[in-house]
């Protein structure tokens, strides 16, 4: 279909040098074809047009100060992209490869995983190019109050609420929250992933992760395959990557591998969760100082990967959960990992499969949760923060476990039901794109044009 191509053309040519919202963007509008020729309303009312175009885009300059007195300066982003089924709600990146292109790719996904959830939530995100790697604690506190100064006038509990992401955790949000509060002289559920002791939900640090194996779960399960007793390989190290490992283990499962920017671990008796806490949450140092507690283990540094390649996926597995950036994952390493055995891939990342590899995860036809479903358990988990929020109760640890397997439960049904409703099962890409946006032109039409 033409208009793939013509969109495409026009996201080029009005937002240059944007590569990966353009890649996020192609790969919606293509699997929406099928839904495109049945009901021509959507072109009708130009939903697609519309719907790639954010409904506002703020930028604004952060001043801070390192704590020898320097000045530096970054980029801050909030982008507002859409508003049909609920407020904006998306995370925060603190990372240096965070720009314009890349926050809106990750914008434009979550519209589509905000409104997978079946939760009345917007999609949104925003982020700095700020490092926040070997920054003191007061360096990150005057950072996150700098961010702040700009960022509150725009956000609001009914507004906009953002959360954590990359670089940006229970520290930061607290950061964050405390000169929201002093700055709007207002106490309200205006971030998610909030501190127990103010207005946080229980099971929210796990949630993201959690979410992400129960997906695994519900799609093997459907094949007739459990998780119990296999060996699963895990990239990255951080909150998603965490929480994966900690449901993998109480399911049965082996997680064997975790990994960072600099290198891997690959513990062939299953990684020590509690050391890799202790390392990443508590003394917040790099991963290479996990071998120090297990000799056993063996650490690979990136310089050791086979060239062009990352080397987690070169572990034999039956599963594997990609849990730390976009494009970590790409063609070579797909064919690796299946040549390999591996027959499931539940995406905690957002984007981290190139679209050749996406390509060849579906061709295969093996069980493949892309990111938009199957890490949707953060978003959904924060939505029952602001529920918990808005109705002053708080639920316990296992009430909120439970309402997040079942969302996740929902999200599988209903993509492989939308998969098979347009004529391929198990390709989830499409099932999960099309019922994404189904349910946001539908309100968008609803609406009307505003
Ligand atoms: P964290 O900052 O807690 O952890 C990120 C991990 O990924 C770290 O181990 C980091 O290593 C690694 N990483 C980051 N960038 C790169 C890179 N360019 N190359 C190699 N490794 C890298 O973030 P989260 O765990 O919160 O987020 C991970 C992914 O999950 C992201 O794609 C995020 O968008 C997605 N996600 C997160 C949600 C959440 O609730 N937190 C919700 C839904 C999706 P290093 O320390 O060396 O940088």
């Amino acid at each position: 279909m033409g208009y793939v191509r013509e969109v495409c053309d026009y996201l080029a040519r009005t937002s240059p040098a944007q590569a990966e919202f353009y890649q996020a963007a192609q790969e919606v509008l293509m699997s929406l074809r099928p839904l495109m020729e049945k009901y021509p309303k959507y072109q009708e009312h130009k939903i697609i047009e519309r719907i790639v175009e954010p409904e506002r885009q703020i930028l604004f300059r952060v001043n801070w100060t390192d704590d020898k007195g320097e000045i530096h300066i970054n980029k801050g982003y909030r982008i507002e992209f859409n508003s049909a089924l609920g407020p904006y709600k998306g995370g925060l990146r603190f990372h240096p490869s965070v720009n314009a292109g890349v926050i809106k790719f990750l914008g434009f996904e979550q519209i589509f995983k905000n409104s997978l959830t079946g939760l009345q939530i917007g999609g949104g995100k925003g982020g700095s190019d700020f490092d926040p790697k070997g920054k003191s604690d007061n360096e990150i506190m005057r950072f996150c109050q700098a961010f702040m100064s700009e960022l509150y006038r725009h956000i609001g509990a009914t507004t906009d609420v953002p959360a954590g992401d990359i670089g940006v955790g229970g520290r930061e949000i607290g950061y964050l929250f405390g000169m929201y509060k002093k700055l709007a002289n207002s106490y309200e559920g205006v971030l998610t992933g909030k501190s127990l002791l103010w207005g946080g939900s229980l099971a929210r640090t796990e949630a993201t992760g959690y979410g992400a194996v129960y997906f695994a779960k519900y799609m093997l399960e459907d094949r007739g395959e459990t998780l119990k007793g296999k060996r699963c390989v895990v990239s990255g190290s951080g909150n998603v990557s965490i929480y994966t490992i900690e449901k993998l283990y109480q399911l049965g499962a082996l997680p064997i591998t975790c990994s960072d920017s600099n290198g891997m671990i690959y513990d062939e008796d299953g990684i020590d969760l509690a050391l890799l806490k202790e390392l990443k949450e508590t003394k917040r140092v790099r991963l290479n100082e996990y071998t120090k507690s297990r000799p056993n283990a063996k650490y690979t540094p990136v310089s050791g990967y086979k060239e062009g390649t990352n080397g987690v996926w070169s572990i034999p597995c039956f599963a594997a959960f990609p849990s730390a950036t976009q494009n970590e994952l790409n063609a070579q390493d797909a064919k690796t990992l299946l040549a390999n055995g591996c027959i499931c891939v539940s995406e905690g990342a957002n984007m981290p499969s190139t679209p050749e590899a996406v390509d060849i995860f579906v061709e295969n036809k093996i069980a493949y949760g892309p990111g938009k479903a199957a890490n949707a358990g953060g978003v959904a988990t924060s939505q029952l923060e602001m529920q918990q929020n808005a109705s002053m109760t708080n639920w316990t640890f296992e009430e909120v476990d439970a309402k997040l397997a079942q969302i996740m439960k929902n999200i599988y049904t209903n993509a492989s039901a939308t998969a098979a409703e347009f004529g391929d099962p198990t390709n989830l890409v499409m099932g999960a794109n099309i019922a994404g946006f189904r349910k946001v032109a539908d309100a968008m039409i609803e609406q009307g044009l505003v």
